[in-house]
């Protein structure tokens, strides 16, 4: 398989991260795509691909242009006002804040424009983010571009992961929609309709804000249950999609403890959605998170579980591209994508 990856996600290392009000060690890391790396070299039929610029016009038909200007600009003018290099926010914005009297201005200011776009501790700004953010998304889209022009998958060794990102804000490690930027990348280059199947841990509350009222875009996904799994808001079964979008969207969540089988079982149903819509290209947003020992997951899902859940993907032969997301178990994170992937081979052929 063709696997796209690009040596600028090291730009984005920050040194911690803040989780339930404690500075702890940084997951999302460099050392997760070297695991990847180095897992898929030793794997039969890999070709690495470097990544084309594709400027921004597939990013702006995807986000809020005042995004990405922000992102371009906020952590020099942060460093300038605080003389810190790791930029968190210290406040956000509750919607209530501002009940009845209309949304208001953003603020100029370096600290209140990094509140005003971000929505949690966990998705540090260091000097180098918004390089390694705009690398991902040319990996994604390079990764469609191969898809498009006839392979029959091939995948994005994307780094920091997008499915967290909705139109208009970041977090959950993900600044820019990686998947969600493949997937309009295939409508506009002429696929009719488009699935971006999330199986990730997380919900992809990012996708599903981008795509909730699109009829031509399925969104599904399995994940933890909201209830007790961030990103809390968002990915409960009830939540199908509104105006043109009722029903594109479908969310399956997940019980703590899932087994493999309980988890293959949900994925059939999962798959069955996608082959009723039947769309042109599917877009895979591949979190390995779901793997019981990664150190956000709940779940009770093994390792022998990824090649058979790859397996039924390929099986459904529709073009895919693959987008890597999340996964944070360094010691089994290079098998379980080599795993998927293989498995997606495989049922493809
Ligand atoms: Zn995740």
């Amino acid at each position: 398989m063709k696997v796209v990856r690009s040596g600028e996600h090291r730009r984005h290392d920050p040194p911690y991260e803040v989780q339930f009000g404690h500075q702890v060690p940084v997951n999302e890391r460099p050392e997760r795509v070297d695991a990847i790396e180095r897992a898929l070299a030793a794997a039969p039929g890999t070709i690495f691909v470097e990544p084309t610029s594709h400027g921004d016009g597939p990013l702006v038909a995807v986000h809020d242009p005042d995004l990405v200007v922000h992102l371009a600009t906020v952590w020099r003018d942060w460093f300038a006002a605080t003389g810190e290099r790791v930029a968190i926010p210290e406040t956000f914005p509750s919607a209530s804040l501002r009940d009845g009297m209309g949304a208001g201005r953003r603020p100029t200011d370096a600290v209140g424009r990094l509140s005003s776009w971000a929505f949690d501790t966990s998705t540090p700004l260091v000097e180098g983010t918004y390089e390694a953010a705009r690398a991902a998304v040319d990996v994604a889209l390079t990764a469609t571009d191969l898809v498009l022009a006839g392979e029959r998958c091939a995948y994005g060794l994307c780094r920091p992961p997008g499915h967290h990102a909705p139109k208009a804000a970041y977090g959950g490690f993900c600044f820019f929609n990686n998947a969600a930027i493949a997937a309009q990348h295939a409508l506009d280059a002429g696929a009719r309709r488009v699935t971006v199947l999330d199986v990730d841990y997380h919900h992809g509350n990012g996708t599903q804000q981008i795509f909730y009222g699109r009829s031509e875009v399925q969104f599904v996904s399995l994940h933890g249950d909201p209830d007790r799994a961030y990103p809390y808001f968002t990915g409960f079964d009830d939540e199908t999609g509104t105006g043109p979008g009722r029903g594109a969207t479908l969310n399956l969540p997940l019980a703590a403890g899932c087994t493999d089988d309980e988890y293959l079982g949900v994925l059939a149903q999962a798959l069955d959605a996608v082959a009723a819509f039947g769309p042109e290209l599917l877009v895979v947003s591949l979190g390995v998170d779901t793997h019981g020992l990664d150190p956000l997951s709940d779940l009770a899902v093994t390792a022998d579980a990824f090649a058979p859940c790859g397996r039924a993907v390929g099986r459904l032969a529709i073009p895919t591209v693959l987008v890597q997301e999340g996964g944070y178990h360094l010691p089994s994170l290079g098998a379980t994508v080599t795993a998927f992937l293989t498995g997606v081979a495989a049922g493809l052929s």
